[in-house]
C-alpha cells in the first residue's frame, strides 16, 4: 500500500497497527500472553514468529518497528535484534556452519570483523577478506559450492569507501548481505539492486537520538524466518522500549538525514582548502573516487565525513582538546555532532598494516554531523584546527 508513496512519506505511514486509533505506538512491555485452550497454546508455541505467546518469539511493539523497516527497505519482512552486533551474529550463525566460507570486506565495522575472525573462525567458519571498493573483488574470492555468504558494508567506516551494489546483487550462489547502517534505509536500498539481506545498527541513524541499542535485518520472508528460527535460540531479542524509540526515530528519519547529509557536504566542501587539512572524504564531494557510484546508488552522500589532518597524530590530539560544540564520542547518526579518532578508538585493534589497508591514518578524524546549524559546526571545526 505505502509503496506508492515517496520515501519520506513511507517513513510516516509505515509500521502502523490497523486495529489501533492511537497515533503513537503502544509500548508492549509484556513478556507473556495467555492462551485459551491447548489447541491455541500449541499454535502459539509451534508457529513461526507467533504473536502474543512469549516476547522472545515476537512482541507487538517490536513487530511494528520491523514492519516499518521492511516497508522502507522494500522488503517482504524484517527482524529486529538487541543491537547491530546481535543482527550480524544472528545472520552469520543462522546461515553458516563449520566448513563454510564467507567473503567479507576489510573495510568492516570493527565488531563485525572481530566476530568473523574470532568466534566464527573458532567454529570453523572461514573468512576471506577483500577490498570492497575494488571492482570484481568479491566475485573473485567466491569459491563455488563453499562460499555461503558475502558480507559487505557501504558506505564503509571510517573512510566512506563504497561497494557497488549492482555488482554484489549480480553474484550467484552465496547469500549476499549489506550492512547499510551509514546510509540508513532512506539513503539507499540494497535490495533494489538484487542483494538478499540488508542490515542496520538501528542504534545509529534509525533510532537517531543516542537512546536505543537496536539492530534490524530485512529481506525475503523465507530468509527472515530462517534467521528467526536461529535467533529465537540465540536470544539477542530487542527491548520493546528500544523498538519504540526506533519507530519514533523512523518518523523523523527523512528530515534528520536530509539536514545532516546537507550539513556534512557543506562542512566537507568548506574544509577542502583549509591548510591544516590533508584530505576530506565524503561520497557527495565531486573529488571522491567513487562519486559517480554514489550518485547511482545513494539518495544522498550520508551524514559522515572523514578528515585527515596535515599535522598527523599531534594535530588530531590538539583538535580534540580544542573542540567546544563537537562531542568526543564514537557513535553516529544522533542529534549532536560527534568526533572520534579511529586510530585510537574504533580501529585501535588493527595492526599498522591493516590500518593502512583500510585507510585509517594517525591524523584521521571521523565526524558524525548532527542537527546543529552547519555554520556553527564548521566554526567550531575551524577554530579547533587553529
Ligand atoms: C555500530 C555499528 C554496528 C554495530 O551495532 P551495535 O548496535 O553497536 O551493536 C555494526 N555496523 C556498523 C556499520 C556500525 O556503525
Amino acid at each position: 500500500m505505502s509503496d506508492q508513496h515517496q520515501p519520506a512519506t513511507q517513513a510516516i505511514v509505515a509500521g502502523r497497527t490497523p486495529a489501533s486509533s492511537s497515533l503513537a505506538p503502544a509500548l508492549w512491555a509484556s513478556t507473556v500472553w495467555e492462551s485459551d485452550s491447548l489447541v491455541d497454546a500449541r499454535r502459539r508455541a509451534t508457529g513461526t514468529r507467533a504473536q502474543e505467546f512469549y516476547s522472545r518469539y515476537a512482541n507487538p511493539t517490536v513487530r511494528q518497528f520491523e514492519e516499518a523497516v521492511a516497508t522502507l527497505e522494500g522488503a517482504e519482512d524484517a527482524i529486529a535484534f538487541a543491537s547491530g552486533m546481535g543482527a550480524v551474529a544472528s545472520v552469520v550463525l543462522s546461515m553458516c556452519s563449520a566448513g563454510d566460507h564467507v567473503v567479507a570486506q576489510r573495510q568492516l565495522y570493527a565488531g563485525t570483523l572481530a566476530f568473523l575472525q574470532g568466534p566464527c573462525a573458532r567454529f570453523g567458519i572461514e573468512t576471506t577478506l577483500v577490498d570492497g571498493h575494488v571492482p570484481g573483488a568479491f566475485a573473485e574470492a567466491v569459491r563455488p559450492g563453499r562460499t555461503m555468504m558475502v558480507l559487505a558494508e557501504t558506505p564503509s567506516n571510517p573512510r566512506l569507501d563504497l561497494v557497488d551494489l549492482d555488482e554484489l546483487g549480480a553474484l550467484r550462489g552465496p547469500v549476499t548481505v549489506v550492512d547499510s547502517t551509514l546510509a540508513t534505509p532512506l539513503g539507499q536500498r540494497p535490495l533494489d539492486h538484487g542483494v538478499h539481506l540488508v542490515l542496520h545498527s538501528a542504534t545509529k541513524g534509525i533510532a537517531g537520538h543516542n537512546d536505543a541499542t537496536l539492530g534490524v535485518v530485512a529481506g525475503e520472508k523465507d530468509y527472515i524466518d530462517a534467521i528467526w528460527a536461529y535467533s529465537v535460540l540465540h536470544g539477542a531479542t530487542p527491548s520493546p522500549f528500544d523498538a519504540l524509540n526506533g519507530l519514533r526515530g523512523i518518523r523523523t528519519l527523512s528530515v534528520r538525514t536530509t539536514h545532516q547529509a546537507g550539513s556534512a557536504l557543506f562542512v566537507a566542501h568548506a574544509l577542502l582548502d583549509h591548510p591544516g587539512v590533508a584530505a576530506v572524504h565524503h561520497p557527495g564531494l565531486p573529488g571522491h573516487p567513487q562519486h559517480d557510484l554514489a550518485k547511482r546508488q545513494m539518495r544522498h552522500g550520508g551524514t559522515m565525513i572523514a578528515v585527515e589532518l596535515a599535522g598527523g597524530l599531534e594535530a588530531a590530539e590538539r583538535f580534540l582538546a580544542r573542540v567546544q560544540l563537537l562531542h568526543r564520542a564514537t557513535s553516529l547518526g544522533g542529534p549532536e555532532t560527534l568526533v572520534c579518532h579511529p586510530a585510537t578508538t574504533t580501529h585501535a585493534s588493527l595492526t599498522p598494516d591493516e590500518a593502512a589497508h583500510v585507510g585509517v591514518t594517525a591524523g584521521m578524524l571521523r565526524i558524525s554531523v548532527g542537527l546543529e546549524d552547519p555554520t556553527d559546526v564548521l566554526r567550531d571545526i575551524v577554530r579547533a584546527l587553529g
